[in-house]
Parts: C-alpha cells; structure tokens; sequence
C-alpha cells in the first residue's frame, strides 16, 4: 500500500493532529471515564501543552509519556515526517538528510532517527519461522569511514547472524562471535523444528540435525554451488546485501555499538516490505506498543 505524501500532509497537517493520533491510540475515543473522578466525560486538547484534560475535573492526561517523544520540543509533526521518511525509503535515511529536511540541529535529527530505529526493534517472542528457512552469517565492517578504514580497520568486523523465511519474515542479531554456542539456542528459539533449512557448508551448521532439524540441504559454496533443488541461501544473502546497502549506502559508517540498531531497522523494513502492508501506519501503531515492551 502506497501512502503517499499528499495523504500524509493532509491526515499530519501539524502537531495537534499528531497529538490527537497519539490519543486515540493509547486511550481511544476522546469520550472516556475520567480516571479521576470517575465521570463518564470527555477530554479536551490543552493548547499550551502536550496534554487534554477532563472537561469536569480538569484532570491532565499526557499521552506522549513514556513514548520516544516526552522529552522533545521538536513539534511532532516533524518526528511524524521523519517516520514517513524512514518507512518510505528504501535504505534508510541519514540523520544528514533529516537535518537538511527539516530544518533542525544535527544533534535533534541524530537524536530522532535513533529513537525512531528504537520503535522498530522486533517485539518480544515473536512467531517462530517456519516453511523453508535460510541460515547465513556476515560481517559488517564497523572499522571504515567513507570507505577508509580507521582504528582497527579491518579487524573491526562484527558478525551478523540471519535467518529467513522464503516468502516471510527475517530474524537477524549482531553477535560477538561465531559459536555453536550462541548460534543454536537462538536458531531454536526463532525456527520451527519440522522447518527445511537452507545452510552453506560452514562447520557451524554442521549438527543442526542433533537439535532436531532433520530437513538440512546444505550448499557447498566452496565448489562454487549456489542451488541445489531447492536447497540455496540466495534470499538471506539479499537480506545482508540490503543491510549493507544502508549501512554502507546511506549511513557511510556505523559504530559496532550502534550496529543492532541498524540491524533492527533493516529487519523492520524487510518484513513490512509486502505490497499490501502500509510500513507507516505499522511505525506508528508502535509509539504506544513502545510503552508496553518496556516498562
Ligand atoms: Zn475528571
């Protein structure tokens, strides 16, 4: 679904209507029970704040607290732009840029893109893969800027580690290394056991039959084998390709502690890249889902 700019001035014209999105979401219609005293009324924007209050009580109600936008005086509607931005592009967008297109500080526009990758962090337990699931690890050099390597250089490469649905969603977390160890607890909590799983012939993936996959094709990419039947890795690979291209592409040079952010907005964007899924419209229900997941 194509949610176009137009659309997007009309429904965000300015603050106010971004504050109003904000409360339906979280409190729902504008009529409600006063939680202060208890009567059946209705809530009214307060125009010199964030905030509506009971038209009997004059009870406040703020419903941006505890939602990556507390704290700021940017107005909301440009965190809304920045969101649409951030959804409807296809690699990414460089605080550089937000800077530039709103017209803030570079510090604000950092600060923004950062809360916002915040509200794209996948949601706790999710739905396990299943079908057939790809396994594939990379390493993103978080030593280079603008192409050159600095500090370590090479040496600061951190891996990657993916796992995709053919046809579905993505898994991906940044790992401080390699190991079975670590791997196999987290292809177990993320991988149905009956799934077909695609590998290349890495040791690492050589016993996955001991955890109970008994459907492993492996790809012997050392022989230059890319496909075999149905057995390949191709679509996890064009995952990390599109977390490369916005790493490399659109944000020139990202620290390793930074990484998994980056990591997380590139998973985001992968599974809500189905035509008929409006990425925007699935950011912003999470301003409110944000509160749950970390309280
Ligand atoms: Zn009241």
């Amino acid at each position: 679904m194509k949610y176009t700019l137009a659309e997007f001035l009309k429904d965000y014209p300015n603050d106010a209507a971004c504050l109003d999105k904000v409360f339906k979401l979280r409190f729902g219609d504008k009529k409600r029970t006063c939680e202060s005293c208890g009567n059946e009324t209705e809530f009214r924007r307060v125009v010199t704040r964030r905030s509506y209050q009971c038209r009997l009580c004059y009870h406040q109600i703020y419903p941006c607290a505890k939602t990556p936008f507390e704290k700021t005086r940017t107005p909301l509607n440009y965190w809304f732009y920045v969101m649409y931005l951030m959804t409807t592009t296809r690699n990414g967008v460089a605080s550089k840029e937000v800077q530039r297109a709103i017209g803030v500080t570079y510090k604000t526009a950092h600060k923004m893109t950062t809360q916002i990758r915040k509200l794209m962090t996948e949601y706790p337990n999710p739905p396990k893969l299943k079908g057939h699931v790809e396994i594939d690890e990379t390493y993103v050099s978080t030593g280079k800027k603008n192409g050159v390597e600095v500090g370590r250089g090479a040496l600061n490469k951190k891996p990657v580690f993916a796992m995709v649905e053919r046809m579905g969603m993505v898994r991906a977390k940044v790992m401080d290394d390699i190991k079975m160890k670590i791997t196999h607890p987290y292809i177990e909590a993320n991988v149905e056991k009956d799934s077909q799983i695609s590998t290349d012939e890495f040791p690492l993936y050589t016993n996955l039959k001991k955890l109970g996959y008994n459907n492993h094709g492996v790809i012997k990419h050392a022989s230059e084998q890319y496909r075999h039947g149905s057995i390949s890795t191709n679509t996890v690979e064009g995952f990390f390709s599109q977390l490369k291209r916005m790493v490399f592409g659109t944000h020139i040079h990202v620290s390793e502690q930074h990484l998994q952010k980056y990591v997380d907005e590139a998973v985001f964007r992968y599974n809500h890249r189905f035509k008929d899924v409006d990425m925007f419209g699935s950011l912003v229900v999470r301003i409110t889902d944000y509160i749950e997941n970390n309280q």
